[in-house]
């Protein structure tokens, strides 16, 4: 058993298993954890569940791989355990390193047990939706008492949860800020708005920031990770970067310090709608202002105006956005905006954000070479029109083969082409 600052401990198999899983030496993994730049998530029950049963470590922040988290969950409007687990398989199929149960509908306990119990990477959990929704009528969210924000945190961590949202930079101060901004979305965090309206409604600062200490001692408890959510996120590309943002990035830098001095481990979320040139400055500012906590980003998102397709819409500032150091990418689906997602809209989310994870992994330190070997053996399998090599290297083999078959050629080649197969023809004459 190794010793770090902080309170989760790894075997030291576990984490040799995961240096030579990312590439990186175990002293260097050493290095990252103890200067609590990179976080592995695992809540103390799931550690002993592990002796049991088959739990991955996730290794989140600098030099690592750049992973992938998927979020389900039920809504009031649409409630199905069966559906919301399928969707944590799809995307486990397609490779996504955690999972996030945001349920909203139904039997709030019994979904994330399942959930928990069905999944074998980190899960993580929004508490404070919980406590709000077991408050009983329309203004059950101002209703709620600072207990019953910790305690939803507690069942949670008590449960096994690996790492929680909270929005702790939620605070006066931001509010002020957000007052001021002249934002045409306010707030578009659902964890977020719940505590502006609280906050506004009681005359009294967020309970998550007013006794952080108490949040930390449940951390510790549990061996639960923070991961410190972005309440005060622009939810359009007019409120990008503004000073509402940049409090609560003040605020959350001050908050990751506050975890790492207790030996919690912390992770910071991140905007948002972010436009293209935007983008390199908000991942750096809030790398330094968090003393390079591992940065969670859902999106950001480049461009408001393509429901449908807002998986691609971030996809793309989640690839621009990693390249520029940020560790974690939230899968947005097609359904963004629109509708709670199905399972297809999680499958289609969930590779399109694994296409940008790989992207950037294509030209992040320490990942490169590995990410290359792969992309390599692709062109080494077109080159040689190796077709179930080329449909087994794909991202999603199934639907390569279906394209693929839906349209064969006469030819060993491809139907675009055919007989006139560029790669075929140059490789005659160059005899390669
Ligand atoms: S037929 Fe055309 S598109 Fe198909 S593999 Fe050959 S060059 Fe590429």
């Amino acid at each position: 058993m190794r010793t770090n600052l902080f309170v989760v401990k790894w075997e030291e198999k576990e984490l040799k298993r995961i240096s030579s899983a990312e590439g990186v030496s175990v002293e260097r993994l050493h290095r990252l954890l103890e200067a609590g730049r990179v976080v592995i998530p695992r809540n103390a029950k799931r550690a002993e569940e592990a002796a049991n049963r088959d739990i991955a470590l996730t290794a989140i922040g600098e030099g690592m791989s750049t992973k992938v988290n998927v979020n389900v969950g039920t809504s009031k409007d649409y409630s199905n355990l069966a559906e919301e687990v399928e969707k944590a398989k799809v995307a486990l199929k397609y490779g996504a390193d955690t999972i996030m149960d945001l349920s909203t509908g139904g039997p709030l306990d019994e979904i994330r047990r399942t959930i928990l119990k069905e999944v074998n990477v980190p899960v993580g959990t929004v508490p404070i939706y919980q406590a709000a929704l077991e408050k009983v009528g329309e203004r059950a969210v101002v209703e709620m008492s600072s207990d019953d924000m910790f305690n939803a945190v507690r069942k949670h961590a008590k449960d096994g949860v690996d790492f929680v949202t909270i929005h702790a930079g939620v605070n006066l101060n931001s509010l002020e800020r957000l007052r001021r901004s002249g934002r045409i979305l306010d707030v578009v965090s659902r964890g977020g708005a719940f505590l502006v309206a609280w906050m506004m409604h009681n005359g009294s600062e967020n309970p998550f920031y007013a006794e952080y200490e108490y949040l930390l001692d449940i951390a510790k408890e549990y061996g639960v990770t923070l991961s410190l959510g972005d309440g005060m996120r622009p939810g359009c590309i007019a409120d990008a970067t503004d000073r509402a943002k940049f409090m609560e990035v003040i605020i959350l830098g001050e908050l990751v310090r506050r975890a790492r001095d207790e030996g919690v481990q912390a992770l910071v979320e991140g905007p948002g709608h972010v436009p293209l040139d935007e983008i390199e400055a908000s991942v750096k500012v809030i790398k330094h202002m968090t003393d390079f906590a591992p940065l969670y980003l859902l999106g950001p998102l480049v461009t408001d105006i393509a429901p449908g397709y807002d998986h691609l819409v971030s996809a793309i500032g989640g690839a621009v956005a990693g390249m520029y150091g940020a560790d974690f990418l939230c899968m947005v689906s097609p359904s963004e905006h629109l509708a709670l997602p199905s399972v297809a809209d999680i499958q289609e989310g969930t590779i399109v954000t694994k296409i940008a994870a790989h992207a950037v992994d294509l030209v992040k330190a320490g990942q490169r070479d590995k990410a290359r070997r792969l992309d390599e053996e692709m062109a080494h399998a077109r080159k040689h029109l190796d077709w179930n090599r080329q449909i087994e290297l794909a991202l999603n083999p199934e639907e390569a083969r279906r394209i693929r078959e839906s349209r064969p050629s006469k030819s060993d080649a491809c139907s675009i082409c055919g007989d006139l197969c560029a790669i075929k023809m140059v490789k005659e004459f160059l005899k390669k």
